[in-house]
């Protein structure tokens, strides 16, 4: 059962806040917290943690402080980082994470390193044809989305942040992952229902998932609604990253979609109650216990 994630690392910082400012408006931060993040990253370390597969990362870090640090996590969870590049002429990725008391949160993403990542060499190529899952997001050249979507034998595509998809890709998208918003950006869909009847026309399989209100999935024209379990938030960064690299390590390990779906959706509910994004990832064991 393994698992190869292409994708994004960044170093996180946390401003803790009584609720988000708007534009031009400027509130006090409680607390300043630096800490592991980026999509890919985030799913990597949750498809190894959460969901206890044998997971490689590709992906490019700068020669940096933040690269060591975003290094040392990677590998203390158990992802294989031999397809990691460190690069000497860019910064590692980090990313501007405002949180309010309410656990929603607002981002600003400096590309760094991983917009550098614009191709893929022979050892990040291997790692790609070599898993049973490879998944993607989007904090990454599109280009190289579309290599590793080519080359990978089953292919989920997390489709975050939001951004139009080139044509070429589609027809290689084995499951597609959006939350609700990217669902109605990627179709224009003002109505969920309506953007949910698009997409799932558009790929073999589909999930959306939804909050608080868990997800939902279609597959093979059947739609399933997949609860969450109710729970009090503290910080939901992370948790949509966390969902999807437990869903593809339980696709990699055998299980049927709706099934992935309810443990990425234990292990988000998990993600949320704890602060941080890859440091909030709940062990395998936790995530086994909160489905039983
Ligand atoms: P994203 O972070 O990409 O916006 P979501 O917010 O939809 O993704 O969260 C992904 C999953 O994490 C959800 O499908 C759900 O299972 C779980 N989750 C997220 N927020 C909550 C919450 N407040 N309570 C319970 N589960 C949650």
């Amino acid at each position: 059962m393994s698992v190869t994630v292409v994708g994004s690392a960044n170093l996180d910082t946390t401003l803790r806040v009584v609720r988000i400012p708007g534009p031009g408006e400027t509130v006090m931060a409680s607390s300043i917290a630096r800490s592991p993040g980026g999509k890919g990253a985030n799913q990597a370390v949750g498809a190894a943690r959460s969901g206890g597969a044998d997971v490689r990362f590709v992906a490019a870090l700068g020669r940096d402080a933040d690269g060591d640090a975003l290094l040392a996590s990677l590998t203390g969870a158990g992802v294989g980082t031999d397809a990691v590049r460190r690069l000497a002429d860019a910064p590692s990725g980090s990313a501007l994470i405002t949180v309010g008391d309410d656990g929603e949160n607002s981002i600003v993403v400096v590309a760094g390193a991983n917009a550098a990542l614009t191709d893929l060499d022979e050892n990040e190529l291997a790692a790609v044809a070599a898993a049973d899952v490879v998944l993607a997001c989007l904090e990454i050249p599109m280009v190289t989305v579309v290599r590793a979507a080519r080359e990978a034998a089953r292919f989920v595509l997390n489709a975050a942040p939001s951004t139009p998809l080139p044509e070429d890709l589609w027809p290689h998208v084995d499951v597609l992952v959006v939350n609700e918003h990217e669902a109605r950006d990627l179709t224009g869909a003002a109505d969920l229902a309506d953007a949910v009847d698009r997409l799932a026309g558009r790929v073999r399989a589909l999930v959306v998932t939804l909050g608080a209100r868990g997800a939902v999935v279609v597959s093979d024209g059947v739609r399933t609604s997949v609860p969450s379990t109710p729970v009090t938030a503290v910080d939901t960064t992370g948790a949509g990253d966390c969902f999807c690299g437990v869903l593809a390590a339980r696709l990699a390990a055998g299980d049927d979609l709706v099934t992935a779906t309810r443990w990425g959706s234990a292990a988000g509910a998990l993600a949320v109650q704890r602060p941080g994004a890859a440091d909030a990832t709940p062990t395998h064991a936790e995530v086994a216990a909160a489905l039983t």
